[in-house]
């Protein structure tokens, strides 16, 4: 059960890679032909800082593009269902997963247990926000996605992109320091992304409505086993002082927790009352 469940997970993140990445990047292909423009599409268009760079230099009108149209749902999606874009589809942060469970647990740093994510994932949210005033080039200085998107097309069309040394260090840190050798293999996820900090920031205002889903902890039929923390790769669940806790400021929906609870008492759905 577990198997399918993973492969269903990898089957998940090779859809997103078709959907966003050049030479494929499916999901703005279809956005394009449906507008009836022709652009070259690429990860670039699917970036959530576009629209804001066009509100600052004043084309409103220019703003809804692909890149607007994906904020909304992204953020939409997350209010409702949580982190879902990052838990079913974003293969940056997969690869580091599952670059992280070639090395032994005793060989890798659990950043969580020294630094919480929570602060330095909304501040570096904030800085993303902030980039198209400070200087568009920013974000783009130090985006996983465009290594992502750079290996794809060496690969599939045999042309190399040049990138510059920022990317190439934010990919050192992305499947070294906070990949193979950090505890679940998402510490770029924790700490550096702000499209995940942006969909947990959602989902914590969803949260406030018991119609939206979200992951649930029945505490009365915990046996605090400790099985979900060890599965959990953004270090979400701690067992801390005898009780499990969970903190949904960096979950991202994978729901690996809830297929490993023995006790099946981690659940996901609307609010189901005292948990
Ligand atoms: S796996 Fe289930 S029973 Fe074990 S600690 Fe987690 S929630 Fe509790
Ligand atoms: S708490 Fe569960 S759903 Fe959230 S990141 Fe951890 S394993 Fe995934």
């Amino acid at each position: 059960m577990v198997k399918l469940f993973q492969i269903k997970r990898i089957i998940g993140y090779m859809i997103g890679f078709f959907l966003f990445y050049a030479p494929f990047a499916l999901y703005q292909k279809t956005f394009y032909a449906l507008m009836g423009v022709t652009e070259y599409a690429d990860i670039h268009d699917f970036c959530l800082r576009i629209p804001l760079e066009h509100i600052w230099q004043g084309r409103i009108f220019q703003s809804f593009t692909v890149s607007a149209f994906s904020i909304l749902l992204c953020l939409s999606a997350a209010f409702f269902f949580g982190a879902v874009f990052c838990g079913r589809l974003c293969i940056v942060g997969s690869i580091g997963e599952y670059l992280s469970r070639l090395l032994p647990d005793r060989f890798q740093i659990d950043w969580v247990r020294y630094l919480s994510p929570v602060p330095v994932r909304y501040g570096i949210l904030t800085g993303f926000f902030l980039s198209p005033f400070l200087g568009g080039y920013l974000a783009c200085a130090y985006c996983g996605y465009r290594l992502v998107e750079a290996a794809s097309i060496y690969i599939f069309l045999g042309e190399v992109t040049i990138l510059p040394s920022s990317v190439l260090f934010t990919g050192m840190l992305w499947l070294l320091v906070f990949g193979i050798f950090t505890k679940g293999g998402r510490g770029f996820c924790n700490y550096m992304c702000p499209v995940g900090a942006a969909q947990n920031a959602m989902h914590w205002l969803g949260c406030r409505f018991s119609f939206v889903w979200r992951i649930q902890i029945d505490a009365a039929h915990c046996l605090q086993c400790g099985q979900c923390v060890r599965v959990c790769p953004m270090q979400t669940l701690q067992i801390d002082q005898g009780e499990l806790r969970y903190d949904s400021q960096h979950c991202i929906t994978c729901m690996q927790c809830r297929e490993a609870c023995p006790t099946k008492c981690i659940t996901y759905g609307p609010e189901k009352g005292k948990v």
